[in-house]
């Protein structure tokens, strides 16, 4: 395939009896994607100047509440509102040239939770932000795995150029060797810190030159600072040496020369296929490079994906029956109603607001209807979607993570995976009076996919194992059983860190004899997980326990 830099015009690419129909205009016209980095990256600025580009038109939650700024429009939990963090993770959809961009937000920080996970799994894209100075942070290399599971596209954006960096290629070898995943610069960086000059655009054989003075991190919308005046130049421009400098200009025609040696075309089926990335360099803060990459992400990226389905059938986004699946739960938002909210990623057909479709779990019919005061102003609200758009839900109790939800013949879409927990501890009932409310809350936010449960093998009545990946998921889970359940409760932390579903089952654990190193629990479908302090236990039983056989990070339901 050739480079594609040009923005595909959201009609001409559809092919021509699709555009007679609205369904396939408008999944063509679409990109859902996920922001994958670890804090302090720079996702929130990043986000920031992407929404200079199109107007945000539906903002699902309250990503304003992060920063400490007191959210307005939602009533969340107290110890949001203490906090100063958003629960939640939202959808921001923004208009941008022919293209409806949905934005899932991925938690990140002392919120890190599996919603985080689930959001990544309800995506079709997703870009890799990292820090220049850093290169790959743990957060980044977590969530990237679940990129991987669900085979997504992967952008690359290396932030914070205007600080001192790794050396480009430095970045390009962690990404090669630690994930196994081939690169494609697509443009290339002159200079990092002081001596940073902008970037070569290689598609266009462009240099977009970086003009300090003029940042103040706050473009007007739709404006790059990069394609103003004279700031743009071909690199056979004379002028380009005398702009950069003699020894910057030397590197960069070396750097060229190599990295035309390297590779001369972007693959764009290996990059849609989730093995190669294509990588850009920029600045989210000085708003350099921003809408340079957004350009050619919406060029490279993927609209929204058909699935397949349980029982070997598939999807297609432009199928005009509607399906759709519930990918997170918050509830609460606001006590006074104890609202729920579902989160479902529309797969196909068009939604509308009060239509009748089935969940495939519990078999019945569910009105779809909008949550009530969810976003504090009706217009974000959304009333239409089609594939690839997120939309809120209440009906409290009609909902679980991973529901299908379809209009027409019956279709069912594969579960989430859950992820390898980190943290883990029992949760005791400090109340023995409140048996059956412990016992009743326990099951209901495990079903909202609230935390992870597991209990011991042959355990009757004990008390379950928490299991979560971000210690945010636990004190929600206490503070909601005191809520809503009336029970007091205590944690005890247990000193595992790692899970491994054991792909064999229970005859390979009892094949496996006595396991030293680790304990056997079963996750709530029954199925045998082992619980290591580290991943160098881990690696140990495989060593040394070959009868144990394939050991997954990911749940095997
Ligand atoms: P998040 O935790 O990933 O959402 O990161 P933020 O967007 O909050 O950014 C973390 C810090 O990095 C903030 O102080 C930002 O101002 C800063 N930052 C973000 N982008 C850039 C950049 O391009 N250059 C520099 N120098 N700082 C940046």
């Amino acid at each position: 395939m050739s480079i594609v830099d040009d923005i595909p015009d959201a009609i001409k690419t559809v092919p021509k009896a699709a555009v007679e129909r609205d369904l396939g205009k408008e999944v063509e016209s679409r990109r859902t994607f996920a922001i994958i980095s670890h804090p302090d990256a720079g996702k929130t600025t990043l986000t920031e100047k992407l929404l200079y580009y199109g107007g945000a038109i539906q903002e699902a939650g309250a990503v304003r509440a992060r920063r400490g700024a007191k959210s307005a429009t939602s009533d969340w939990m107290e110890m949001e509102k203490q906090r100063g963090i958003s629960i939640s993770s939202t959808a921001l959809s923004f208009a941008y040239k022919n293209f409806t961009l949905n934005l899932l937000d991925t938690p990140g920080h002392a919120d890190f939770s599996e919603d985080t996970y689930r959001t990544v799994s309800a995506a079709d894209n997703a870009v890799m932000l990292i820090d220049s100075a850093k290169g790959l942070e743990p957060q980044t290399r977590k969530l990237f795995e679940v990129c991987r599971l669900n085979g997504l596209p992967i952008f690359t954006f290396c932030n914070k150029m205007d600080r001192p960096a790794l050396e480009p290629l430095e970045l390009l070898d962690q990404i090669e060797s630690e994930f196994n995943l081939p690169t494609y610069a697509v443009n290339w960086p002159i200079g990092s810190g002081d001596t940073f000059k902008g970037v070569y655009h290689r598609p266009r054989r462009e240099v977009h030159l970086f003009n300090a003075e003029a940042k103040d991190g706050k473009a007007k919308k739709g404006e790059d600072k990069s394609t103003k005046g004279l700031e743009v130049l071909s690199v056979d421009d004379e002028k380009l040496e005398s702009l950069i400098g003699a020894e910057l200009h030397a590197q960069l025609m070396e750097d060229i020369e190599l990295l035309d040696e390297l590779g001369g075309e972007l693959d764009l089926q290996a990059v849609h296929d989730g093995e190669l990335t294509p990588v850009f360099f920029g600045s989210g803060m000085n708003n350099f490079g921003v809408q340079l990459f957004l350009d050619s992400f919406l060029g490279y990226s993927v609209r929204p994906r058909g699935r397949d389905l349980l029982g070997g059938d598939r999807v297609e986004p432009t199928d005009e029956g509607f399906t759709g699946f519930v990918f997170k739960l918050q509830a609460n938002m606001d006590p006074r109603h104890r609202d729920k909210v579902a989160f479902v990623r529309v797969v196909s057909g068009r939604f509308e607001r009060g239509m009748r479709v089935t969940n495939a779990r519990t078999k019945k019919a569910v009105l779809l209807s909008r949550p009530s005061q969810m976003f504090g102003q009706d217009k974000t609200v959304l009333d239409e979607g089609f594939a690839g758009d997120v939309i809120g839900l209440n009906n409290p109790g009609s909902f679980a993570i991973g529901d299908t939800l379809y209009m027409g013949s019956r279709k069912v879409l594969p579960p989430i995976p859950t992820f390898s927990p980190e943290l883990f501890a029992y949760l005791r009932n400090s109340d023995t009076g409140k048996y059956k409310q412990f016992q009743k809350g326990v099951q209901e936010l495990l079903g909202e996919g609230a935390v992870q449960v597991m209990y011991s093998r042959d355990a009757v009545k004990q008390d379950p194992i928490l299991a979560a990946v971000g210690q945010l998921q636990f004190e929600v889970v206490q503070a909601r059983m005191l809520a809503e359940y009336g029970v007091e409760t205590t944690l005890e932390p247990l000193p595992f860190a790692v899970a491994r579903w054991v792909v064999g089952g229970w005859d390979a654990i009892d094949a496996a004899g006595r396991i030293f190193n680790a304990q056997c629990v079963k996750d709530i479908w029954g199925q045998p997980v082992l619980l290591f302090k580290n991943q160098w236990n881990v690696d140990q039983i495989v060593a040394d326990t070959p009868e144990i056989g394939e050991l997954s990070p990911f749940s095997i339901p």
